[in-house]
C-alpha cells in the first residue's frame, strides 16, 4: 500500500501540491485525474524520488519513500512521451534498467535476455526484441515502455499521461491491454490522466486532484454518480453546476430557484448539481409532472457520435449542458434561439455548499 500524507510541493510561489492525502491500495487499479498543471507529474516524481516534498510524508508497504533515492524504492516509472533509448534495440530498451539497477544488478546476457523476453511477451511483443525503436509504431513504443518498467519487477508502476500519444482506436485498445497485463502482474498501477472518460474507464478507484489536493478518491460508478463536492464533480465533465444562496427552502441563482435537495441555512452560499444525462427537455407548458424545472434558451448541438450534446444559455449566461443517447433519444426536435423547460427529478439534484468558484 502505497501512503501519501500532508504532501506538500512548492516552486517559487507555485504550491503545486498542498497537504495532499492518499492512499493507493493493494493489486489495484487507480486513475488519478486533473486539469493540466494540476500537479499530476509533481506527484508522480515525488513517488518515484525524482524530487523530495516541502513537507509531508509517503510510505510505501510501511515503509518511509521520502529521503531515499530513486533507484532504491522498487517503484515503476513510464514516462509521457516513452522516453526510449533510440540507438537500442527493443530488447536492449527492455535489459537496461535491469543491467542497471543498484541492487540485484543482472549481468548474465542469457538471464537478460530470458527476462526481456518475458517482459515484452507480456505486453504483446513477442519477437520484437530485435528491432529498432525508430521501426515500431507508437502503441508498441509504448508497450516496449512499459515492458522496460515491468521487468525491473516494481512494487508499484507509476504512468504518466500512458496513452496521450496514440491515437483514439489504439488509445481504447491499450486500455483493455493496460487493465490484463496489471491483472495477471498483480501490482498496482497509478495512472495519471487529463481525460476523464479515460480515469474512470480505467481505474477501479479514481482520485481528483484539484487545488493540490484530493477532492475525492472513489470506485468510478460511485464518483461519477454520487460526486462530494464541486471540484470532484467539474471534472467529470458530465455535471452542470449553478451557484446560487439559500433562502427559504431553495438556492437562489441567476438561473432560477432551485428547491434544495437537503436542509442549508438561509445566506449560506451552494450550487446545485444536474447531470447531463439526467435533464429532460421540454415546453415551458409541458414540464412532465413530479419534475422541478428551469428555462433556458437552445443555443446549438453536438454530434459525437453514440451521445448528442444539447448547449442552452440560462438568464445569466450560464451554459447548460444535456446530453442525449442515440440508441434511446429522448430530447424533441429543438429550435435554435427558443426558450425550453430544462426539468429534472428532483431526487437527481446534489447539493455542494461553498461559493461556486
Ligand atoms: P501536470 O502534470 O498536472 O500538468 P505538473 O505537475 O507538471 O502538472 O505542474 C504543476 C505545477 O507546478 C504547474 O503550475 C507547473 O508550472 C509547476 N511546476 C512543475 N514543475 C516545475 C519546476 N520544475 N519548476 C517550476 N515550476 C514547476
Ligand atoms: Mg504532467
Amino acid at each position: 500500500m502505497l501512503n501519501l500524507s500532508g504532501v506538500t510541493r512548492r516552486y517559487g510561489d507555485t504550491v503545486a501540491l498542498k497537504d495532499l492525502n492518499l492512499i493507493v491500495p493493494e493489486d489495484t487499479y487507480m486513475s488519478l485525474l486533473g486539469a493540466s498543471g494540476s500537479g499530476k507529474t509533481t506527484l508522480l516524481r515525488l513517488i518515484a524520488g525524482f524530487e523530495e516534498p516541502d513537507a509531508g510524508q509517503l510510505w510505501l508497504d510501511g515503509e518511509r519513500l521520502d529521503g531515499k533515492a530513486p533507484h532504491k524504492r522498487d517503484i515503476g516509472f513510464v514516462f509521457q512521451n516513452f522516453a526510449l533509448f533510440p540507438h537500442l534495440s527493443v530488447q536492449e530498451n527492455v535489459e537496461f534498467g535491469l543491467k542497471h539497477r543498484e541492487t540485484a544488478a543482472c549481468t548474465d546476457p542469457r538471464e537478460l535476455a530470458d527476462r526481456a523476453a518475458e517482459a515484452l511477451q507480456l505486453v504483446g511483443l513477442d519477437g520484437f526484441g530485435h528491432r529498432g525503436v525508430g521501426e515500431i509504431s507508437g502503441g508498441q513504443k509504448q508497450r516496449v515502455a512499459l515492458a522496460r518498467t515491468l521487468v525491473t519487477e516494481p512494487r508499484i508502476v507509476l504512468l504518466d499521461e500512458p496513452l496521450g500519444a496514440l491515437d483514439a482506436n489504439l488509445r481504447n485498445r491499450m486500455c483493455d491491454e493496460l487493465r490484463a497485463i496489471r491483472e495477471r502482474l498483480k501490482v498496482s498501477f497509478l495512472h495519471v490522466t487529463g481525460s476523464e472518460t479515460e480515469a474512470l474507464t480505467m481505474g477501479d478507484t479514481v482520485a481528483v486532484l484539484s487545488d493540490g489536493k484530493i477532492a475525492q478518491a472513489d470506485g468510478s460508478t460511485k464518483l461519477f454518480t454520487r460526486p462530494q463536492n464541486a471540484a470532484a464533480a467539474r471534472h467529470l465533465n458530465a455535471w452542470n453546476l449553478l451557484g446560487g444562496t439559500a433562502r427559504g427552502g431553495a438556492l437562489e441563482t441567476p438561473a432560477g430557484s432551485f428547491q434544495l435537495p437537503r436542509t442549508l441555512a438561509d445566506g449560506t452560499q451552494g450550487q446545485i448539481a444536474l447531470r447531463f444525462d439526467q435533464l429532460g427537455v421540454s415546453d415551458p407548458d409541458s414540464v412532465p409532472g413530479g419534475h422541478s424545472h428551469f428555462t433556458a434558451r437552445y443555443v446549438t448541438g453536438e454530434f459525437n457520435g453514440p451521445t448528442a450534446l444539447a448547449f442552452f444559455r440560462a438568464p445569466d449566461g450560464a451554459l447548460i449542458q444535456v446530453v442525449d443517447h442515440l440508441g434511446e433519444p429522448r430530447l424533441p426536435e429543438l429550435t435554435e434561439g427558443r426558450t425550453y423547460a430544462l426539468h429534472y427529478a428532483p431526487e437527481d439534484a446534489l447539493l455542494f455548499e461553498g461559493a461556486a468558484t
